[in-house]
């Protein structure tokens, strides 16, 4: 088949990747002329990292990450309100705090010598259900298209739903040796208003042995101009009110990440998917974005394995079929639990302080918590069995 991919972020270029060695002819579209390893921190959970050991790429990314054992969150008052263990599910399982960067370095990386055809620098206008990937005004026939291309996508259908958070993430870079072994993702809340969090994130691509962690703060987004016109010594005193011994090397760079919700249900029309965070961007909180992505791209492939140019319509609506149960427990919660942690709502954070703390002492909850972590969870009572 003719397979057009849009977007080499984290979906599309595994997407191309498992297409291609089905034996396809695949061209991928990137608008940036120039792509380069760029983003936070993130959390490579199971899901993901078993994404990438299909196609070889694990190793690679391990070999820069910092190695997640769990995730502890406490209030101002030094109280526990979150604390989650991949051993809880699995003695064998643990995240790993990467820099996306490395990700995208990995997967864009591989792209041409898989023999993938990587066209940098071209920006997709539109697409048709038949197919058609316009460019510049003209028209090229694919047999299927895979649109990747990330939450402010232009190219979603009129039924995706489309909702920007009042909050998002300033995030920034520290070289810190202590903090970037801890083997932990640590976050620190007062109330709901002012929330840190530090996650170990290994190497960045082209800094071999320097060890990082990236520092996340919530802020509304219609704080940022403030922030911006108040210079970073405000700031820092604002975070070391959280965490006193904060490392702010590289709080210069800081760079606001909004979040998205996004809804795009069914995932496909005709010969065309959409994956990744242009299907289904969520608050960060619960660490799956890149993850859900990677997952994605993989199960689309596995579908179109039987089957020619034909049966492409059918295998992407049974795609979007098989996606609805993982995706929608992840958004449901990320959208349910974002307001406990990042909101305007202080007197959530007595009641979530109250009922979370104490419940860790129920290993059902904990088991169901480590499960909801590693990115396995479709339903309360339902999981993906990691291959
Ligand atoms: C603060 C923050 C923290 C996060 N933490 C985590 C975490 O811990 N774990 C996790 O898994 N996820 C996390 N995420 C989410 C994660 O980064 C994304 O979910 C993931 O990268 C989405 O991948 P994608 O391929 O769908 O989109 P993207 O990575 O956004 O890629 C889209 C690509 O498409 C290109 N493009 C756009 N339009 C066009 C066009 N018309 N033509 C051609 N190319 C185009 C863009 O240039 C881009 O390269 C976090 C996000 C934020 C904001």
């Amino acid at each position: 088949m003719r397979v057009a991919v849009i977007g080499a972020g984290t979906a599309g270029p595994a997407a191309a990747l498992y297409l291609v060695r089905q034996g396809h002819h695949v061209d991928i579209f990137e608008r940036v002329q120039d792509p380069r390893p760029v983003g936070a921190g993130i959390l490579l959970q199971p899901t993901g990292q078993r994404a990438l050991a299909e196609l070889g790429l694990l190793n690679g990314v391990v070999g820069r990450a910092a190695r997640i054992d769990g995730l502890y969150g406490q209030n101002l008052r030094g109280r526990r309100v979150i604390e989650l263990a991949y051993k809880d599910l699995d003695p064998r399982l643990c995240g790993y705090g990467v820099h996306r960067g490395s990700v995208f370095s990995a997967l864009f990386g591989a792209l041409s010598p898989a023999g993938v055809h990587v066209h940098p620098g071209v920006e997709v206008s539109h697409v048709d259900a038949d197919g058609h990937v316009t460019i510049g005004g003209a028209r090229h026939r694919y047999d299927l298209v895979i649109v990747a291309d990330g939450a402010r996508s232009h190219l979603r259908p009129p039924w995706s739903r489309v909702r920007p958070y009042p909050w998002g993430a300033l995030w920034y870079v520290t070289e810190d040796a202590a903090m970037a072994s801890s083997n932990q993702l640590s976050q620190v809340y007062k109330d709901t208003r002012k929330f840190i969090g530090f996650l170990p994130s290994g190497e960045r691509v082209g800094h071999p042995g320097v060890r990082t962690t990236s520092v996340f703060w919530s802020i509304r987004a219609d704080a940022v101009d403030a922030w911006r016109a108040a210079g970073t010594s405000a700031w820092v005193d604002d975070m070391r009110r959280l965490k006193p011994d904060l490392p702010v090397d590289g709080v210069e760079e800081a760079v606001f990440a909004p979040y998205f919700s996004v809804r795009t249900r069914p995932a496909c029309q005709g010969r065309v998917a959409w994956l990744g965070d242009s299907a289904h961007a969520m608050s960060p909180q619960l660490g799956q974005g890149a993850n859900l992505a990677l997952w994605d791209a993989w199960l689309l492939a596995e579908g179109l394995r039987e089957g020619g140019a034909d049966g492409v319509p059918g295998a992407l609506a049974a795609f979007s079929r098989s996606r609805r149960a993982h995706v929608d427990f992840y958004q449901f919660f990320s959208w349910l639990l974002t307001p406990f942690f990042q909101s305007s709502l202080p007197l959530l954070a007595p009641v979530r302080d109250l009922v979370a703390g104490p419940f860790h002492a129920w290993g059902w909850y904990r088991r169901q918590m480590a499960e909801t972590l590693c990115g396995v969870k479709t339903g309360v009572f339902s999981r993906i069995e990691l291959p």
